[in-house]
């Protein structure tokens, strides 16, 4: 722990260099499949799985960029074994949950996803994969007890491990946090939590925090800057910086060149203060105007790729954050320093 000469414990403020970190929630279909409008998604679904995920893994490969891919544990699993497991957790507080039953109109195939996250795993440039829920149950949901968390969390380890993976870093379905005191028993080290804008402060958004949010959008407000600190349940937490607004509904009137123009300000402030940039999205968000929205995303990444050369940042998924973080925290204290530790 950073301490202070009062002798009190300190939160890390600043890296040597700045970092970039970006996370994906990962979850097709299974984001709103709980939600009205869910046949126009199955379009984007389509899309993402024929397109972006490819996409997106060519740019992380040439500009060498470890994602944290934050997957729904269903996508882990074959059809048969996905079905086995959503009948487990059909007990209790959840026996009306439609996303345990109510799929008929949906291939099984949309469900799963082994396929895309193998190609995710064989990406030359590895790829963090992290968790996002088993089935993207809100973990601030009436359903959603201890109970039912503990089953969501368990079940989605198990999926993982299929695929010999085990998961360190979690983004909470709809970023609804709660239940954080389970995270680090099932092996988690590190969160991503609301993001760091005051409009994302909240569990439950309102019209207000809409219209901030969009206010920043438009005046193309520079994103803020983050530091990962310890939760009080002992891992570590990430708010999120920016997310890369997607390019849906009244959103698409946005001009792609200002979602870019914000994420530059944000690579920028980080280089400039050590501190980290977390930008956030979700493949789908990118599906539509695809071309486009891919190519602002290019232009972020040459961005940072060149601050990257200049030695002002870092790319950082975000486990290997939750490491730099840890080591920094040890490093500053006095002990560390005066056995020959880095010092910040
Ligand atoms: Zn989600």
């Amino acid at each position: 722990m950073n301490i202070a000469t009062n002798g009190i414990p300190k939160e890390l403020d600043r890296f040597p260099a700045g970092v970039f970190t970006v996370s994906l929630d990962f979850e097709l279909i299974w984001g709103t499949i709980d939600r009205a409008g869910r046949d126009s998604f199955r379009r984007l679904c389509a899309e993402e799985r024929a397109a972006i995920v490819d996409g997106l893994l060519d740019l992380f490969r040439e500009f060498r960029l470890p994602a944290t891919w934050c997957v729904v544990g269903q996508l882990f699993l074959d059809p048969e074994a996905a079905l086995a497991a959503r009948r487990l957790l059909r007990t209790g507080a959840r026996s009306n949950d439609v996303r345990l039953g109510d799929l008929r109109e949906l291939a099984q195939q949309e469900l799963c996803a082994r396929d895309l996250l193998r190609r995710i795993c064989d990406c030359p440039v590895p790829q963090e994969i992290g968790g996002h829920g088993f089935t993207h149950l809100p973990f601030t949901d009436p359903m959603c007890t201890a109970e039912a968390a503990a089953a969501e969390l368990a079940q989605l380890q198990a999926s993982a491990r299929s695929m010999s993976l085990v998961l360190k870093s979690f983004a909470f379905p709809r970023n609804r946090i709660a239940h954080t005191g389970l995270l680090a028993g099932f092996g988690y080290s590190i969160f991503r939590c609301q993001d760091a804008s005051w409009h994302h402060q909240t569990n439950r958004r309102g019209w207000k925090h809409r219209l901030g949010h969009a206010w920043d959008i438009l005046r193309a407000a520079p994103p803020p800057v983050v530091m990962p600190s310890r939760h009080p349940d002992g891992l570590w937490q990430v708010p999120g910086s920016m997310l890369f607004t997607p390019a849906r509904g009244v959103r698409g009137a946005i001009p792609v060149a200002w979602r870019v123009e914000r994420a530059v300000k944000g690579l920028e402030a980080a280089a400039a203060s050590g501190r980290v940039f977390h930008l956030w999205f979700h493949p789908t968000d990118l599906a539509p105007k695809s071309a486009e929205m891919l190519g602002g995303l290019r232009q972020i990444l040459q961005r940072a790729s060149r601050l990257r050369e200049q030695g002002r940042l870092e790319f950082l998924s975000m486990q290997s954050l939750a490491e730099m973080a840890a080591l920094f925290s040890q490093e500053s204290s006095p002990a560390v320093a005066a056995a020959g530790g880095r010092s910040r």
